[in-house]
């Protein structure tokens, strides 16, 4: 499989009142063309601005990259300046998010704003902009295409919008779509069908999809390689298969639990692992998930764990190996 997008030992910081903060650190990533690779964690592993690095929108948020680079199809994006940037979003890569206000402005028409993208991406004139507006609301499932281009974003319910945002996305054709928790703020049928809708829209527009979720059974879905972060870094990266199977770190065992407990009772804690995520300022030494690691040793108090080979998938744990053969792996019982 051809690479579309290669992260390596990226670290991004933000400046804060207690000096710059790692918000990630060394996490290294490859997702190959027409592949869907999922980014899982709580909120607060990194997921996001691993993605948002992508895609240079932290340097709206105080945010700089620190170290290593992103190649996306020949393109080291964090070298680019941001003029350059711009040219790309949009065309080569493109996000949708959680909350689709974040994608449109609320005083210009839905129409005008997916136009606007065609047009300044140099990919058609205003009426040929119209048509493929039209199309393209129509092709996300939007009914009556040409009135909806005319109403302002406040006009849609939640789903029709989130519709319309990926109809923005894909404006332009992009070979990398990054959709951060797109369907978290949507109720379960509508989830279940945006979800199906980003599955044929990738195979149509033969794109690459980085999918950013805390929800397991997604990922399930969705995923053909998962890859787990935790505390700013990347803890285990498997196939759906390997990892379902047989979760190595004891963070990902944490979180395929969470199914189970969360189709129990959707309002419980939303993963079984005690504790919480560290905050940046705070980082523990030696494994970041000591704290919480019912396994946890001396040894994970003092060094951190490298992420390395074990049975075919990346893990960093010190203990994964013995842990794997000591139990089977279960997702109801134990740990
Ligand atoms: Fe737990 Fe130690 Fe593995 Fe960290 S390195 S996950 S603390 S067993
Ligand atoms: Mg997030």
């Amino acid at each position: 499989m051809k690479q579309l997008l290669e992260i390596t030992n990226l670290s991004v910081e933000f400046a804060s009142k207690q000096g710059a903060l790692k918000a990630i650190e060394d996490v290294s990533l490859t997702i190959g063309e027409g592949e869907t690779v999922c980014l899982v964690g709580e909120s607060g592993s990194g997921k996001s601005v691993t993605s948002k690095s992508v895609m240079r929108l932290i340097d709206y948020e105080n945010g700089k990259i620190a170290g290593g680079s992103i190649w996306l199809d020949g393109d080291d994006l964090t070298r680019l300046p941001q003029k350059e940037l711009r040219a790309l979003r949009g065309k080569k890569m493109a996000m949708v998010f959680q909350e689709p206000m974040a994608a449109f402005d609320p005083v210009f028409t839905v129409g005008i704003q997916i136009m606007e993208v065609i047009i300044q991406h140099k990919q058609g004139n205003r009426q040929q902009a119209w048509e493929r507006a039209v199309h393209l609301l129509q092709r996300v499932g939007i009914p009556e295409p040409e009135i909806r281009m005319k109403q302002y974003p406040g006009e849609m319910s939640g789903g029709m919008l989130q519709r319309a945002m990926i109809a923005m996305a894909l404006a332009c054709g992009p070979q990398l779509l990054i959709a951060d928790e797109p369907t978290t703020a949507l109720d379960v049928t509508i989830q279940a069908q945006i979800l199906h809708l980003l599955q044929e829209l990738k195979a149509e527009f033969n794109m690459s999809i980085l999918l950013i979720t805390h929800d397991m059974g997604i990922a399930a879905e969705m995923a053909d390689r998962i890859i787990v972060m935790y505390a700013g870094q990347v803890v285990e990266q498997a196939t759906v298969q390997q990892l379902f199977t047989k979760p190595h770190h004891p963070y990902t065992r944490g979180l395929l639990r969470s199914i189970t407990t969360m189709e129990s009772d959707r309002s419980s804690r939303l993963f079984s692992i005690e504790g919480t995520i560290p905050p940046l300022s705070d980082l523990p030494a030696g494994c970041r998930f000591h704290p919480r690691c019912p396994y946890a040793t001396e040894r994970c108090e003092q060094e951190s764990p490298l992420l390395q080979l074990v049975n075919e998938r990346l893990t960093a744990c010190w203990h994964a190996e013995e842990l794997v053969q000591r139990e089977e792996w279960q997702p109801q019982a134990g740990t």
